[in-house]
């Protein structure tokens, strides 16, 4: 995860961990080689800026230079100001943004997202996990009435998952499958329900008005849009085009198994607001895991 960003940015901090002492030249030389490091992973522009800038100016300050280890205050800010860019609140980043699900059962999360994004799969592993973690009663229903055998595929993944899901009833539409989960729902006593609707291959108005539609008759309680990582400021754009049409709670980074570069993790935050909530990291219904600011800036900085 994230290898080529962790490398760039190991040979720049190497050279500066062992000194004992720097001017603010090698700090603003160093920054610079930064600056292209996350440049080269995709980081949105403005929130390079941002990072160096704050980075630079915490960096140089007299104290630092001053210390006998400057260079390991350098590599502390970094990760500091990593972490923050990565979602980190509280000023330690050590937990992830949980799911909110205080409310009256059953609880509705909502998953949205383009098509290939691993929605249905991520809709699978958050079932898994809240039924083996929290031990909720939880059902899932596939909205996506466009894709043939979506429906099918989600209950193929409830099965291997032990999570329950809606009987399919053919030709019905997502605003009625909505309905009729939520009762069924109730009926069976679920804590939580799932929702799976549809994705499409671009952002359109048709794939939003449908959005709106469910989620005002299912009142989601989270509204997770899942994006693909390795499609990096991409994946950005598409949250940004989906903040402000639906109420999101957050974001499920997917692929971060395979993503070398790290664009979409660290621009997510900073551009939708969004916290990143879970992470995919790859193809088997385990995969997947709370996403840990201070555990990412770890890993990145190695
Ligand atoms: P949807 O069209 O958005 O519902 O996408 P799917 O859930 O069908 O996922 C598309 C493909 O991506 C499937 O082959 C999944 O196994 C795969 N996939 C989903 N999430 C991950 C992940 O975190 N890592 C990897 N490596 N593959 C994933």
């Amino acid at each position: 995860m994230f290898d080529s960003l962790s490398d760039r940015l190991g040979n720049v901090f190497d050279s500066l961990r062992g000194r004992g002492a720097l001017k603010e030249d090698d700090v603003r030389a160093a920054m610079r080689e930064v600056r292209i490091a996350l440049l080269e992973a995709d980081v949105a522009l403005p929130v390079v800026r941002r990072f160096i800038d704050k980075v630079t100016e915490a960096a140089i300050g007299t104290e630092v230079l001053r210390s006998v280890t400057p260079g390991q205050q350098v590599v502390k800010i970094v990760n500091d100001a990593l972490v923050e860019m990565l979602g980190g609140e509280d000023g330690d980043g050590a937990a992830a943004a949980k799911l909110d699900l205080e409310a009256k059962p059953p609880v509705v999360i909502m998953m949205v997202g383009l098509q290939g994004s691993g929605k249905t799969t991520s809709t699978a592993k958050i079932a898994k996990r809240l039924k083996e973690t929290e031990g909720k009663k939880v059902m899932m229903a596939s909205l996506d009435v466009n894709r043939p055998a979506a429906q099918e595929q989600l209950a193929v993944l409830g099965e291997q998952a032990g999570v329950a899901t809606l009987p399919i009833i053919a030709g019905q539409q997502p605003v009625d499958i909505a309905n009729r989960a939520i009762s069924a729902a109730k009926l069976q006593s679920f804590d939580v329900l799932m929702l799976d609707t549809a994705g499409r291959l671009h952002v359109d108005e048709a794939l939003m008005a449908e959005m709106k539609a469910v989620a005002s008759v299912s009142a989601p309680k989270e509204v997770l849009l899942v994006v693909d990582s390795l499609t990096g400021q991409d994946a950005v754009n598409v949250a940004q085009s989906f903040t402000g049409e639906v109420p999101l709670t957050g974001v499920v980074l997917t692929r971060m198994d395979g993503d070398a570069r790290g664009g979409a993790a660290l621009s997510m935050r900073a551009v939708t607001g969004k916290p990143i909530k879970f992470a995919g990291t790859g193809e088997k219904l385990d995969a997947i895991e709370p996403f840990v600011p201070s555990r990412v800036a770890n890993r990145i900085l190695g």
